[in-house]
Parts: structure tokens; sequence; C-alpha cells
């Protein structure tokens, strides 16, 4: 592996940014992809970004779902997506809470975003440049987890849970992203 030449990624959240949201969903057949959000990932893979889902999935912690079935419903994000022509290229979820029902989930883990875990995963698993990449989300501690990850946190890593740029939708925060590359 020539560790000279990085990747760089575009992390997504996925419930709310990707998807609709859908309190605590559970089924793959609840799932609705957002307008141009399928449309959106595609144009980041022909800008050359990984593009990475990162997902906190308490629903597993509270017992609604098992992982297999939150790897069904990202299954089936994948095939919405690729119907768009988009790709995903990997999923992290953190199936973890502090306040879990499910024993083995109990647990105060480091992937749970406002933490940074599961970007620092992915940055081995795909070799990336963390400080070249970018998060969408739609919720401070989506902000926060890739502030954190991409070493704009400060020394004290007490970012501000203010994004570098608020946008509608997943299609404008794309065009923002390619627009800034392009300059
Ligand atoms: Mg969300
Ligand atoms: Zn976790």
């Amino acid at each position: 592996m020539n560790r000279a030449v990085l990747n760089r990624a575009v992390f997504l959240d996925r419930d709310g940014t990707i998807n609709e949201e859908v309190h605590l969903l559970h089924e793959p057949a609840a799932l609705r992809l957002l307008p141009g959000a399928g449309k959106a990932i595609a144009v980041l893979n022909k800008s050359g970004f990984k593009v990475l889902v990162v997902s906190n999935q308490p629903v597993v912690a509270r017992g609604l779902c098992t992982e297999k079935e939150v790897r069904a419903i990202n299954d089936r994000l994948r095939k919405l997506v690729a119907g768009e022509g988009g790709k995903i290229d990997g999923f992290y979820y953190c199936p973890h809470s502090t306040l879990a029902e499910v024993e083995a989930y109990r647990l105060d883990c480091d992937c749970r975003k406002p933490k940074p875990g599961m970007l620092k995963q992915a940055a081995k698993a795909h070799d990336l440049d963390l400080r070249a990449s970018y998060l969408v989300g739609d919720m401070a501690r989506d902000i926060l987890a890739g502030k954190e990850a991409t070493g704009h946190a400060g020394l004290d890593c007490q970012a501000e849970a203010r994004a570098d740029f608020e946008c509608a939708d997943l299609p404008a925060a794309v065009a923002w992203i390619v627009g800034r590359e392009g300059k």
C-alpha cells in the first residue's frame, strides 16, 4: 500500500441525511431515500471521494432491532442509492448505548457520535486523509464527530457544534463540497 496516496472521504450520516428520518427505523420496508440523495452520492463518486455512511443505531441497544436487521436496512439503502447511480463504499454503525436495555450493548463506546470512533475506524480501512475529508449530517453530534476526526476541533477537542456550511439537504451540501474543491 502506497501510504503517500491517501483517499478522501465524504462521511454521511444515514437517517435524516440520505433517507427520511423515521423514528426508531427498524425495518427495510420503511426506508425512503430523500429527494436527490442518490444522485448527490453519484456526484461525490465522480469527484473521487469515498462515500462512507456513519450512523448511530441505538435501536439495537434498545432491543428493537438486531445488527442483522441494521445490515438489511443498509443493504436496501445501498440498492436504492445504486438505483440513482450512486455507490456507497462502506457502512459503519454504532449499536451501543450506556442506557441499553440489551446488556451486550450497554457500553460507553468510542464509536457513538459525537465521538469520532467510526470515522477513525474507516480511516484505517480506507487509507483516508481525514483532514481532507468531509462529514454531512443533520445533528450536532454529527458535526462534532466530523470536527474531531478531521482535526478541526481545536487542541482541546472542544469543537463548536457549528457546521462549516449549513444547507437544506444532501444535494446542496454536495454542491458546496464539489464547488469548494474546484477552486
Ligand atoms: Mg441523522
Ligand atoms: Zn458504539
